[in-house]
């Protein structure tokens, strides 16, 4: 067994085992972990200074999670729109590849909360084949998105395996993997992994950080080592209340990945799945951030603010109004909010 192997399964599994590290009301978390699993890696544990901190937020089972507001279980219709066994199809070009029925840490806020981590999420090899063998006869296919769950459970063996598989698909142009194991269980991004994802190139990794505290040496080591592979690490964060909803502690989060050579991509805003309310903020928060982080942070540190439409549209982009007027003297809108009239060559000579 590697070490990493050996780490995830001391992983705190149950609201019992977690009552030995806080003070919690167990049955009635328990009645939350029996419809939402909890799985919290060793590493993210150690991360927790005091219940109700954004990381305890994260991780920790909630009450809330068992009301149930204007949401769905599946806003994105994932599930209608499953193309073949595992694979979500959306766009004409991209698709996801889901390799992975469970993680390493459950997310209370998770997309997938409704699957992800129960029995019958469960994936097969079988099942991967046959999405696998479906991307390959689908010459539209050009960029596959590996996601779960978590990927990077997989052995490395079974990932080769995946990998392999996809690589030999001439119309694949690009692989992605989606992972928070830099964030969790840091320890599985070892040398060896590292050494086999670099024959797979172009590949493209977007991890999960959320918070601050969650720039750990651990995690990174885990993101430079992966960096040194010749693999770009991109960052995507949820917007989440009471975890990052403020310009200062998004700022500082952003900032810190670009030390750690991780380029924050996506700011997603919460999608509407059941069980979340708790964490939603309305999309005013989002606009008001991005507009400050705007002019005072390194346009490298600056995601897109996106959000997943429902009924599985696509993600959109979600910006500050800078344009006041367009047509020939503009009228556009400063970092600091100043109003700047702007010549406008629409008609264009010759
Ligand atoms: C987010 C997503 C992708 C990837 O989208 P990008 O904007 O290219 O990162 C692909 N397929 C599905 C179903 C998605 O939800």
């Amino acid at each position: 067994m590697e070490f990493w192997q050996k780490r995830l399964r001391e992983s705190v599994t149950t609201v019992a085992q977690l009552s030995r590290h806080f003070a919690l009301d167990v049955d009635a978390l328990d009645r939350v972990s029996a419809r939402y699993p909890l799985a919290i890696p060793p590493h993210y544990l150690s991360l927790i200074e005091h219940p109700g901190d954004p990381i305890w937020r994260q991780c920790v089972p909630d009450l809330h999670e068992l009301e149930d507001g204007v949401t769905d279980a599946d806003p994105l219709h994932e599930e209608r729109l499953a193309a073949a066994p595992q694979v979500v199809y959306r766009y004409p070009d991209r698709a996801l590849l889901l390799v992975a029925g469970s993680c390493a840490a459950y997310c209370r806020f998770c997309t997938r909360k409704r699957r992800v981590g129960c029995a019958e999420a469960r994936v097969t090899l079988g099942e991967v084949m046959e999405g696998i063998k479906y991307i390959a006869r689908t010459p539209a296919i050009r960029d596959v998105v590996i996601s779960g769950g978590e990927p990077l459970l997989m052995s490395d063996l079974l990932l080769k395996e995946v990998l392999e598989r996809l690589g030999r698909i001439p119309h694949v142009e690009i692989l992605r993997i989606g992972t928070r194991a830099p964030v969790v269980l840091p320890e599985r991004i070892t040398e060896s992994l590292c050494s086999l994802l670099r024959r797979f190139h172009p590949l493209f990794i977007n991890t999960h950080f959320n918070h601050p505290r969650e720039l750990t040496p651990e995690s990174r080591e885990a993101c430079l080592r992966l960096a040194d592979a010749g693999i770009p690490v991109g960052n995507q964060t949820v917007l989440l209340r009471g975890v990052n909803d403020d310009a200062k502690t998004l700022d500082s989060l952003f900032r810190g990945l670009l030390q750690m050579r991780v380029r924050p991509y996506y700011l997603h805003h919460m999608d509407l799945v059941r069980g979340t309310d708790h964490f939603r903020t309305p999309l005013e928060t989002g606009i008001e951030i991005m507009d400050r982080l705007r002019g005072t942070l390194s346009g490298l540190a600056i995601p897109q603010y996106v959000v997943d439409l429902p009924g599985g549209r696509g993600k959109i982009p979600i910006t500050p109004q800078y344009v006041e007027k367009l047509g020939a003297q503009a009228v556009l809108r400063g970092p600091d909010g100043e109003r700047i009239s702007f010549p406008n060559l629409i008609d264009l000579p010759g």
